[in-house]
């Protein structure tokens, strides 16, 4: 479930190996992996060896995490170095934000190189790979924005049934390695809180894994009893503080005081939560923008903000697609604010941008990828905007996955310390 930068075997012994990677040299244990000789590549966590990769391989990661060239810092203007000190302080406000939003060239390079420099210094250089499975695309709301909205007759609509939802999860984890995964839909309540429960019990009683739930606005009441059927996390996006933008967008259905009042509440309920914003949304300011990350910092134990995409067949269909710059200053912008969140480069800009962009944004911030698990005769139903970008075949899926329970406690031990900051 997580990438890690791979280190060289330096020295052979009985159960161990002395490996040297980025940070240095240490001994590791090898009870998973037998015949390792001196030169060999490695990927290790909780001073374990997990498995060897080829030395092509090894390249390829290195290359992936590695960082640019530094920028040189006497091109920055003495107020970008100002601001940027504000966020690493925590004693920042909207201005600070909205001039970095702001930022081109050189400054905006510089900005995007020291989020990198502050995700390795934080958390190192783990790439965590989760899973999502959008088990229904059935929705009762109409946000002007999204391809699943009531109104969107063009498309066709489907919903997993509980055995199909609790068996594609089961693959997930047992047969891939996968240690958290999403279960998202459109508002759905024909997916009661009795058969969503009984799907998380399910799940739970099978596998070792985290659940997060994506589910929209369901009260207090249907939230307290999925946690206690085991769901861990929510993913629930307030989209906008801007209340004029908010209602701009969402003339019926979702309700800016009901986001927060759940957003209260999953804390109150013990969640872990991923919020975030939409980018780029027609009509919304850098000061709205500034606002939505001051409202992320305040709420996400993780972050979900990503682009705005435009869909055929919505009502915002002729707007312009959000700039894909300004999605990497607002990843970047809420690593220096966040340090040690976990930040998702979200599919929406991959769907932009593809691999290039994805390693980009992991460069610019980002530490964690969602990895698209509904499965395929389902996959482009959920067609939230157009062409979403879906990968099973990169070097993160070949080697982030492992199957080991050590990988499952260490997420456990990150969480447990991530929720409690
Ligand atoms: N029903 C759930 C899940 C919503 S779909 C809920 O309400 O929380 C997941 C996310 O997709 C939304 O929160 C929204 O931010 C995003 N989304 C919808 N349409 C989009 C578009 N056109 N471009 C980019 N993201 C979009």
């Amino acid at each position: 479930m997580c990438l890690t930068i791979p280190a060289k075997v330096i020295d052979v012994a009985v159960d161990t190996v002395t490996i040297e990677d980025g940070d240095g040299v240490k001994v590791v244990e090898t009870p998973f992996v037998t015949g390792l000789a001196v030169g060999d590549w490695v990927l290790h966590i909780n001073r374990l060896v997990i498995r060897k990769i080829s030395p092509d391989d090894a390249c390829e990661i290195i290359e992936l995490l590695e960082s640019g060239t530094p920028v040189d810092t006497s091109l920055v203007s003495p107020a970008f170095r100002e601001d940027i000190e504000a966020l690493h302080r925590g004693t920042f406000g909207r201005d600070n934000i909205v001039r970095l939003l702001s930022s081109e060239g050189v400054e905006q390079e510089a900005l995007l190189r020291e989020a990198d420099t502050t995700r390795r210094a934080w958390i190192k250089d783990f790439i965590c790979i989760h899973g999502i499975i959008e088990f229904s695309n059935q929705c009762t709301h109409d946000c002007l924005y999204c391809g699943l909205r009531n109104e969107h007759s063009a498309i066709e609509r489907y919903r997993m049934t509980p055995d199909e939802i609790v068996e594609t999860a089961r693959e997930a984890v047992e047969e891939k390695g996968y240690k958290l995964l999403v279960l998202q839909s459109g508002e759905d309540p024909t997916y009661t809180d009795s058969m969503l429960i009984d799907i998380i019990r399910r799940i739970k009683s099978a596998s070792k894994v985290f659940i997060f739930i994506s589910v929209g606005e369901r009260g207090y009441e249907s939230y307290r009893s999925l946690k206690e059927a085991g769901a861990s996390g929510v993913l629930f996006r307030f989209e906008s503080s801007s209340k004029g933008l908010f209602k701009k967008v969402h003339p019926h259905g979702k309700c800016l005081e009901s986001r927060f009042e759940h957003l209260k509440f999953f804390k109150e309920l013990g969640y872990y939560v991923a919020t975030g914003s939409l980018v780029g949304l027609p009509g919304q300011t850098l000061e709205d923008i500034a606002d939505d990350i001051l409202v992320t910092k305040r709420w996400a134990n993780m972050v979900s903000t990503g682009p705005f995409i435009p869909t055929p067949g919505t009502p915002l269909a002729g707007s312009s697609t959000a700039d894909g710059d300004l999605y990497l200053k607002v990843t970047a912008i809420l690593r220096l604010a966040m340090h040690s969140a976990r930040i998702p480069v979200v599919t929406a800009y991959e769907t932009l941008t593809g691999e290039e962009g994805r390693s980009r944004a992991l460069k610019s911030g980002a530490n964690s990828l969602m990895i698209n698990l509904t499965p395929e005769r389902y996959r482009t139903l959920y067609s939230i905007y157009p062409d979403k970008f879906y990968d099973t075949e990169s070097i993160f899926v070949r080697y982030g996955l492992y199957k080991y329970r050590e990988s499952f406690t260490m997420l456990e031990e990150r969480m447990r310390e991530e929720i409690s900051l």
